[in-house]
């Protein structure tokens, strides 16, 4: 199953964080690169968050 970063939307493969949604608890997944550089996110519930 791909899986795609929250915040570039670019696939991910080995090098990626994957963390729960601080509102809903969905898991989501950002690649290194936003991580690094904290890119913003949105989840699905609306919830926003660096
Ligand atoms: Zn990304
Ligand atoms: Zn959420």
């Amino acid at each position: 199953m791909e899986k795609h970063c929250i915040s570039c939307n670019k696939e991910v493969t080995n090098d990626f964080i994957k963390f729960k949604c601080p509102s809903c608890g969905k898991d989501m997944n950002r690649c290194i690169d936003c991580r690094e550089t904290s890119t913003p996110y949105k989840c699905a519930c609306g919830f926003e968050g660096p």
